[in-house]
């Protein structure tokens, strides 16, 4: 049983969600900033662990970055629109994704413990189009009708937000269709809010058939906190492969050290890179792209000094491909 207010959850409700308390709190005068004034629709919200992984003094710090909001998220762009990779098009059922063979992806809530400014799916309509408790029957009908399914990945929004009780319910539903063989997490948590990562929840999340994998999310080494260390250590000890995506983002990890400390520090805590995926051209994240050809230059660069191992695949998502593109 959940207690009725554990930790993380107190951790989460005194998250920042004030521009003002969060400069303060990082000793920087926001007048200096060209912030974003009204933000209602995508607020600012980042725990305060995160936070703790951020230099003080340092407006352009790379954790910042990702969480700030700019005005240059008003700029448009051309090409940048609310639904960059076909998300919309690739709807099966309420809640569930079905692009690739083999695969489907849930979009279990729309929530996350932390707003990416730059993130794909800012403009989601999740209240439509989240795994809702009265749609799992639907999804997992879904589900067992496709016997070429092998994997689920669970998705949001963030997965690890749901109460225990209703992943729980979730996972069982899931483990219980014979024909899939993996259960994929897709979270930003263990980053973010390593206290997430509880004894109760690492139980529900290991099976004894059906393998877990617990693709991380972080962008920057600096992310990779001593706590996160621990949280990775732990859902090690639990026989959960651990792999991350990041996203290439200018100013915050568009440079070959970043990039490359990036890799080694994964390693060092039990986690392997996956992807490092192209900018989606989400409306009002324009100001955060890397153009391919320079992204391209820093993978090389990589594959110059890392074991093929710590070289993460740099890809993009294009609609209505059949699996992400690879861009070298
Ligand atoms: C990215 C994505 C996946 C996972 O792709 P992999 O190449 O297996 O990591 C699956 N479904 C959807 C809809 C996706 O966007
Ligand atoms: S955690 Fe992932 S889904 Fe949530 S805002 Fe960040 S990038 Fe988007």
């Amino acid at each position: 049983m959940n207690p009725p207010f554990s930790s993380w959850q107190r951790e989460l409700a005194e998250a920042f969600s004030s521009v003002d308390a969060l400069c303060r709190h990082l000793q920087i005068e926001p007048h200096q900033l060209p912030l974003l004034e009204d933000f209602k629709q995508f607020p600012l919200r980042v725990p305060r662990g995160f936070v703790d992984c951020m230099r003080k003094g340092d407006p352009n710090d790379p954790l910042l970055r990702q969480v700030l909001p700019l005005a240059a998220e008003l700029e448009s762009r051309e090409g940048y629109d609310g639904d960059p990779v076909g998300d919309l098009d690739a709807v099966a059922e309420t809640g569930v994704l079905h692009k690739y063979h083999g695969r489907v992806l849930l979009i279990v809530t729309g929530g996350c413990a932390v707003h990416c400014r730059y993130c794909f799916r800012r403009n989601f309509p999740y209240d439509e189009l989240q795994l809702s408790n009265g749609k799992i029957d639907e999804a997992l009908a879904y589900i067992e009708s496709h016997r070429e399914l092998r994997e689920v990945i669970l998705s949001g929004g963030d997965p690890l937000l749901i109460s225990d009780i209703k992943l729980q319910r979730l996972l069982t539903g899931l483990r219980g269709l014979k024909h899939i063989e993996r259960i994929r997490i897709h979270s930003r948590i263990p980053v973010v809010l390593p206290s997430r990562m509880t004894d109760n929840l690492l139980n529900i999340l290991t099976h004894r058939d059906t393998r877990t994998i617990l693709v991380l999310h972080a962008n920057h080494a600096n992310e990779l906190s001593d706590a996160v260390a621990d949280a990775c250590e732990r859902l090690r000890q639990h026989n959960i492969t651990l792999l991350n995506q990041s996203v290439l983002l200018r100013g915050v990890n568009d440079n070959l050290t970043a990039l490359c400390d990036l890799s080694e520090r994964l390693f060092n805590i039990g986690v392997l890179p996956y992807y490092l995926h192209s900018l989606d051209h989400a409306t009002g994240t324009g100001h955060f792209e890397v153009s391919e050809s320079v992204g391209k230059q820093l993978v090389r660069q990589m594959q110059g000094l890392l074991p093929g191992y710590l070289v993460p695949k740099f890809v993009k998502e294009q609609a209505g491909a059949h699996h992400k593109l690879p861009l070298i």
